[in-house]
């Protein structure tokens, strides 16, 4: 894990949020590497769950709402984690989470540690709007993204021609006052989700099926992102885990440094976010069948995945060393970069040149980086470690015969391929 995170700040994947006043903890800034890698992801959701299907169709809705909507959805009364705090340092911890209660007593060696009572902590992080001073309202910044989505169910419905079944999906950032922010990423007060709101008919067999089916949607997902299949399982919550509204829920859990946990989630919310909305709303939050005319209530199965945990495993699972050299085996689709260019020697102007070319040809189509600083062996590492899938070498050959050597991260194997036929060879290989 420590040489993931230094692997992050030495290559500009993720650095200390305002690191030079000392940080903030929960604070997170992605750097020039890490906000391409992040993008990427965020692509390949987007393009997998709304571009390539006809049944979801997209939201951004704003941070801020109506905090009527925090009162409606159970917000404001039972966002909450049960807050406990370690009398002898007076540090507070989720009472919830044995193994960190657990971890925490150790750093006390031979003391018996006692613990306060169990107190309810509401984790919504509270701002002030307004620009008369005394008058300023109160409103939330969004502890989940769903809320956005649920209050525009009928502007959706109305605005587009969706039917039932069918899902809206948004990626947007979520705050939270997490009492015990830690194991870098993965526990942020500042954070990015990507969700689906699947509404579908009101009846068991329906709510069961769509659950197993985006259950084993999103674990396929994260296979094909290359995470290993072995470090992926479900948790499947028992009632008294599960969240009160919630029919069925379960985890994807990731087999993480400290032990399994949780990656996303799938929740069977039934009709409770509708119901509540137009309960608190008064407005008319059902759904008409437009052949039938039959009204109701959908059901709701929630898809809801942190894109900075997704990132994390990503990384944790991409990272390897071979022969003392760090490889980070990120998916193409993934890596920052694509393809690195180098002209051989950079005291050569004519390799330079031709290089120079090839480089700005490719940035055309794809994240391209360049090199020409030390000798090949050294650039070809650097760019292990950021998991740059090719790298491009143009030689005194290239220059006579018009092709390059490219060279797999991977396996180390390297072929010659015609220039014009680069852009192509690149496509194949990275997008399939
Ligand atoms: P945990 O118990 O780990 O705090 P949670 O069960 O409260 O998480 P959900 O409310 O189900 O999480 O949120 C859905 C997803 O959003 C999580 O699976 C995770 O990927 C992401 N997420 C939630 N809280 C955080 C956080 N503080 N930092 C980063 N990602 C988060």
């Amino acid at each position: 894990m420590e040489k993931v995170v230094s692997l992050c700040k030495r290559r500009g994947f993720v650095f200390p949020g305002s690191e030079i006043y000392g940080g903030l903890a929960g604070t997170w800034d992605y750097g020039p590497t890490g906000s391409l890698l992040k993008k990427n992801l965020k692509d390949w959701w987007w393009k997998d769950i709304v571009q390539l299907r006809d049944d979801i169709v997209g939201l951004d809705a704003a941070i801020f709402m109506n905090p009527k909507a925090w009162e409606a959805s159970g917000h404001t009364e039972a966002f909450t984690d049960p807050l406990v705090e370690c009398k002898s340092c007076h540090q507070r911890f989720r009472a919830d989470k044995p193994a960190e209660i657990t971890s925490h007593e150790k750093s006390h060696p031979g003391q018996k540690i006692e613990w306060t009572e169990p107190k309810t902590f509401n984790l919504l992080v509270k701002a002030y709007l307004g620009v008369v001073e005394g008058q300023k309202s109160e409103v939330f910044l969004r502890g989940e993204i769903t809320n956005g989505v649920q209050v525009n169910f009928k502007n959706v419905v109305d605005s587009t021609r969706v039917r039932i079944p069918f899902g809206v999906a948004q990626i947007g950032k979520a705050f939270r006052n997490e009492i015990t922010p830690g194991n870098f990423t993965f526990r942020s007060r500042e954070f990015e989700q990507m969700e689906v709101q699947f509404y579908i008919r009101p009846e068991e067999a329906e709510g069961m099926k769509w659950f197993e089916y985006w259950k084993q949607n999103r674990m396929d997902w994260y296979v094909s992102l290359g995470i290993r299949k072995e470090n992926l399982r479900f948790h499947d919550h028992a009632e008294n885990e599960r969240a009160h509204y919630a029919r069925a829920a379960t985890d994807i859990e990731y087999q993480a440094p400290w032990g399994w946990d949780e990656f996303m989630g799938i929740h069977h919310r039934g009709d409770w976010d509708l119901r509540r909305h137009q309960e608190f709303s008064k407005a008319d939050m059902q759904y008409r069948d437009p052949d039938t005319g039959e009204a109701y209530t959908p059901w709701d199965i929630e898809t809801s995945a942190g894109v900075d945990r997704s990132l994390l495993f990503v990384l944790i699972d991409a990272y390897s060393e071979e022969n003392g050299r760090v490889l980070l085996k990120l998916h193409p689709r993934l890596a920052p970069y694509k393809v690195a260019v180098f002209p051989l020697l950079a005291n050569k102007p004519n390799l330079v040149e031709k290089a120079r070319g090839i480089y700005q040809e490719l940035k055309k189509d794809f994240s391209v980086a360049w090199d020409d600083r030390g000798n090949i062996g050294k650039r070809y590492y650097a760019q292990d470690e950021i998991g740059t899938p090719y790298c491009i070498t143009v030689d005194f050959e290239t220059l006579e015969k018009q092709d390059v050597t490219v060279r797999d991260r991977d396996t180390a194997k390297q072929e010659r391929v015609p220039i014009a036929g680069l852009a192509s060879y690149l496509d194949q290989k990275i997008n399939g």
